[in-house]
């Protein structure tokens, strides 16, 4: 009979898992156990890790024979119903008390029914979004844990024990219940999506309007590395831009094929911001832009339609180079502020008490997005916990303000260049429309009611209104 030695167990070991499951062993006082549909999966990663001393299991039973009770077992597999495959196997095994994690990238509201199936018949179900790729979740991910406040008082040490480390704190945080740290997770995706679509735009500005060669932008970008734009997206771009073809000698960026790919979360942000009407028009423009670029059809058929007719020269290269970078910043404000708005509206639809400051302090490290610039956003909710929205904070305020002027020419030049710039210039759209007094709001709601009797409100009288326009009479 399986000796129960394991205090935490790991079911799926491709890429992800397995590196969790190393992380995991190497922490003082873990003993692991490993479980995979495929045995051969389970055996090379034994065999390859002898240091790790996993607990080998060949079958569910025997994976659930070998945890030390409250079983304790985080899924690592294909998103979807290979995660129900395993929820529904290991709800057979295990028992009342036990928990169940979900580390994959599911969808949140995946989650909150997978939660309700599993804690009806007794068990603890957690869905824990991970963030760090592979490398992370070897080395200390960010980890967005949902699931009761129950479970995360038997899984908040383990889990605080292989996050990263963020000075000082572990980049881990019980984020609310059922699907919250599903939810989290997917806006932090989306975050990404609009954080690389911007870095994108102004490699693009600074290759085709400054002219500029890949290597000059690597070392435009590293400089920025430095100061507040300081963040794991800009030092991996300036490596990406760096980097040279060992075939043609080229810059690798121009032989890589501009069609971008995305997985689903990105995606997922957006209809779940459509659906809670918030926008996030930053993170919509990212999405698109992959989209876009992945039309090879169309981008063909129309690649000699006319485009401006005389491109903007850039007369100041320098000066440009400097607006470019506070345009980015200043668009980068907006797209974590629209993403801290899904997070706010998201905890209300869902009955989540979410701590906006906590969620800015895991990603600090370990994720992605990690980035200095958190920091602020941590400190804005910690001053004003009910900020309505992050813009409006005063840090936030003083920076676009100090921005806006290269913001305005950076998004001026690229459309009289036809460069485009659909994030950078969504952002700012989206700046004027949130500040102005007077909205042309109130011309739809007029249309509306020319053409539907839709009703509308006025600005000096309580009540709803609708007149009797010339068309219907
Ligand atoms: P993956 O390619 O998404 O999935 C492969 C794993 O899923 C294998 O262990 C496979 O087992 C198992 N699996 C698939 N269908 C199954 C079923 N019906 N029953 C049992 N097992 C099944 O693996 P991954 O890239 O390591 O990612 C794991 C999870 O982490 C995913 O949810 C992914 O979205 C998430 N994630 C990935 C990354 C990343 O950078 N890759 C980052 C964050 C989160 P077999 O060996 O038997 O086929």
């Amino acid at each position: 009979m399986t000796e129960a030695t394991a205090n935490i167990g790991v079911v799926g070991l491709a890429v992800m898992g397995s590196n969790l499951a190393r992380n995991l062993a190497s922490r003082e006082g873990n003993t692991v156990a490993v479980y995979n549909r495929t045995w051969a999966r389970t055996e090379s990663l034994i065999e390859e890790h002898p240091e790790a001393e996993f607990v080998q299991a060949k079958s569910v039973e025997e994976f659930a024979a070998s945890l030390q009770k409250p079983r304790t077992a985080i899924i690592m597999v294909q998103a979807g119903r290979g995660t129900d495959a395993v929820i529904d196997q290991l709800t057979q095994v295990f028992e009342p008390g036990d928990i169940i994690v979900d580390g994959g990238n599911a969808l949140f509201t995946d989650t909150i029914r997978r939660e309700q199936a599993v804690s009806a018949k007794g068990l603890h179900f957690v869905g824990a979004g991970i963030s760090g790729g592979e490398e992370g979740a070897l080395n200390g991910p960010s980890i967005m844990p949902g699931g009761s406040p129950e479970s995360y008082e038997t899984l908040g040490p383990i889990l605080k024990s292989i996050a990263a480390v963020a000075e000082g704190e572990p980049c881990v945080t019980h984020i609310g219940t059922d699907g919250a740290g599903h939810f989290v997770k997917m806006i932090h995706n989306g975050i990404e999506y609009a954080d690389m679509q911007l870095i994108a735009e102004a490699y693009d500005l600074l290759r085709n309007s400054a002219g500029l060669t890949p290597a000059e932008i690597a070392d435009v970008f590293t400089e920025w590395n430095r100061g507040e734009l300081e963040s794991y997206l800009i030092e991996i771009t300036a490596e990406v831009l760096r980097q040279v073809d060992a075939r043609t000698g080229k810059p690798l960026v121009d032989v890589i094929l501009d069609q971008a790919g995305s997985k689903g979360t990105g995606v997922w942000t957006v209809q779940t911001a459509l659906n809670l009407g918030v926008p996030v028009s930053g993170i919509a423009e990212a999405v698109f832009a992959r989209a876009l670029s992945s039309k090879p059809a169309q981008r063909a058929a129309a690649s000699e339609l006319p485009g401006p007719s005389t491109p903007a020269r850039v007369e100041d290269r320098d000066a440009f180079v400097e607006d470019v970078r506070r345009a980015l910043y200043a668009s980068k404000i907006i797209a974590y502020s629209q993403g801290f708005d899904a997070i706010a509206a998201g905890a209300d639809e869902y009955g989540w008490n979410i701590d906006l400051g906590s969620v800015a302090k895991i990603w600090r490290g370990g994720c992605i997005i990690r980035a200095v610039f958190l920091n602020r956003i941590t400190d804005a909710y910690t001053e004003q916990p009910d900020l309505v929205s992050l813009v409006t904070a005063p840090y936030f305020t003083e920076a676009v303000a100090g921005e806006q002027d290269s913001w305005r020419r950076v998004v001026a030049h690229a459309a009289t260049s036809g460069i485009p710039t659909p994030a950078f210039s969504s952002s700012l759209a989206y700046y004027d429309g949130l500040r102005a007094k007077r909205l042309p709001a109130a011309v739809v709601q007029g249309q509306r009611d020319f053409f539907g009797a839709h009703t509308y409100k006025r600005v000096d009288a309580e009540g709803t209104y609708h007149t009797l326009w010339s068309g219907d009479r």
